[in-house]
């Protein structure tokens, strides 16, 4: 089901490059390749979950807990946290999920307008 391939665990394992910005036991962050916005940064577990809907169900709580401490503490680095910034998490093809690691966006730094487009 997980695909070791998937170009996030190819970051996580360093075989290749990202612009980190933040490390702990249980995540990495670093910034998206193609920023939508002025703060564009991914936040990915350090296990193995394909999505959202699968670390949900089967990541350990301290491992869960541990991820959205990231989020957290992502945000207030970036200063988005006073700001404010969006955090999205795409599952599966009708959420057009590119890389299948779970990863939640932080996105901010601008006024980000309504939730999907009209
Ligand atoms: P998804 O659609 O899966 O939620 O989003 C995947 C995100 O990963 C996209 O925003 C895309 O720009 C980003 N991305 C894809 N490949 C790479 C990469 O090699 N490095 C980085 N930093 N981001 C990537």
């Amino acid at each position: 089901m997980y695909d070791r391939n998937n170009i996030f665990a190819k970051i996580l394992r360093g075989e290749i490059p990202c612009k980190k910005i933040y490390e702990s036991e249980h995540a990495l962050a670093f910034e998206d390749i193609h920023p939508k916005a002025p703060v564009h940064v991914l936040v990915v577990p350090k296990g193995e979950y394909v999505s959202l809907q699968d670390f949900s169900l089967h990541a350990p709580t301290a491992a869960v807990k541990g991820f959205f401490d990231a989020v957290a503490a992502v945000a207030k680095m970036l200063g988005v946290d006073k700001t404010g910034y969006r955090a999205i998490a795409n599952h599966g093809a009708d959420a057009s999920q590119e890389v299948p690691h779970f990863h939640v966006h932080i996105i901010g730094g601008r006024k980000l307008g309504k939730l999907l487009p009209e």
